[in-house]
């Protein structure tokens, strides 16, 4: 079926991907962005592409366009970025939130928004289930992105019972892959930056702390399942369910990359999560979905795209 669907965030890391498999599915797809950490090189090989569009844009403020899906992305991602400006941050998830519901209300569009693990915080629950209601510093660094990420799934919720909004809530995990900013300050890309360069790699604190890395391709077809099933609205937890140190991750990409690196440590960041790895049996239940890519294969992919790609 041809749907006219808006992608926010979409010369980000993983809304560029969207776009790529949205265009090849023949849909008419608007990418929206303000380029705070997107790139236009990254959608640059849709841009002759009859069904894809550039919109500049700031989701801080209204849009109107005509559009049947809208998959909400914009909003920083890496706690470096998303950091830089704190009250910008919790401004585009909360007012990003509000625009987008306010579109999707008036043409009677689905709305998808691209929520996160960090809802869960510092989690208590291990595995993090969907029906966890999260343990989180509200004054914390790391607080304008969780609670604006809280904020915006508590918006989607009162739309949906408010005015029928139709809504799909995913919480994704740590994904990483092609395409994530050299200087992103990601875990995945910050090893692999390093490792190609020869460069110390640095973990955070003893590096015992936890994470499941989803590669890109797999989220990517859970997300598009999410928006076009109709069983379930979400919150649905996405990412794979393989949970690594950060220690033994850093170990990985020095050898898959055969670089001579060494590890040092740094300070821990306040906040940091010491365990996180999703419970996605409902993801499994509503929309049949799975991860397929293991964390050696997905890594193999990243370095072999950040040789080819250093800046
Ligand atoms: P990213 O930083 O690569 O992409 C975010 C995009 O949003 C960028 O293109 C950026 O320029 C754009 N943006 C930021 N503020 C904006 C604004 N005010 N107006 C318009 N555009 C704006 O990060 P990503 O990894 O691609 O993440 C995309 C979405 O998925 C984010 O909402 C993020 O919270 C969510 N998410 C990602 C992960 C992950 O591991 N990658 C995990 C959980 C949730
Ligand atoms: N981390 C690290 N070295 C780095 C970047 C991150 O050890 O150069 C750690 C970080 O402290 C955290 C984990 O890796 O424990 C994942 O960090 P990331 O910023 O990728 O994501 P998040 O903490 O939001 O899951």
């Amino acid at each position: 079926m041809y749907t006219r669907i808006l992608v926010t965030g979409g010369a980000g890391f993983l809304g560029s991907h969207l776009c790529d498999r949205l265009v090849r599915a023949g849909h008419d797809v608007i990418c929206l962005d303000n380029y705070f950490t997107g790139r236009k090189k990254n959608v640059e090989h849709l841009m002759d592409c009859h069904n894809f569009e550039l919109l500049r844009h700031d989701i801080t403020m209204p849009i109107f366009v005509e559009v049947d899906q809208i998959y909400n992305l914009a909003c920083p991602a890496s706690p470096v970025h998303y950091q830089y400006n704190a009250v910008k941050t919790i401004k585009t998830s909360v007012m990003g939130a509000i625009n987008v519901l306010g579109l999707a209300k008036r043409v009677r569009a689905r709305v998808l928004q691209a929520s996160t693990s960090e809802i869960y915080g510092d989690p208590t629950v291990h595995p993090q289930p969907e029906e966890y209601w999260g343990n989180v510093n509200p004054i914390g660094v790391r607080s304008c992105y969780d609670e604006g990420k809280r904020v915006a799934e508590t918006l989607f919720f009162d739309y949906h019972r408010m005015n029928d909004v139709d809504i799909r809530v995913l919480r994704i995990f740590n994904t990483y892959g092609p395409r994530m900013h050299p200087s992103d300050g990601r875990v995945v890309s910050n090893f692999i930056v390093q490792a190609l360069k020869g460069e110390d790699i640095t973990l955070y604190g003893d590096g015992s702390q936890t994470r499941s890395f989803c590669y890109i391709d797999d989220l990517v077809e859970g997300m598009i399942a999410m928006m076009e099933q109709e069983e379930d609205i979400g919150p649905v937890n996405m990412g794979n369910p393989g949970e690594f140190t950060i220690r033994s991750l850093a170990e990985m990409v020095i050898r898959l990359s055969g670089s001579t690196s060494k590890i040092v440590t740094r300070d821990l960041p306040s906040d940091d999560p010491r365990q996180r790895r999703p419970d996605i049996g409902r993801a499994r239940a509503a929309l049949g979905w799975e991860p397929r890519i293991g964390l050696e294969e997905g890594l193999a992919k990243t370095i072999a795209y950040f040789r080819d790609n250093p800046d």
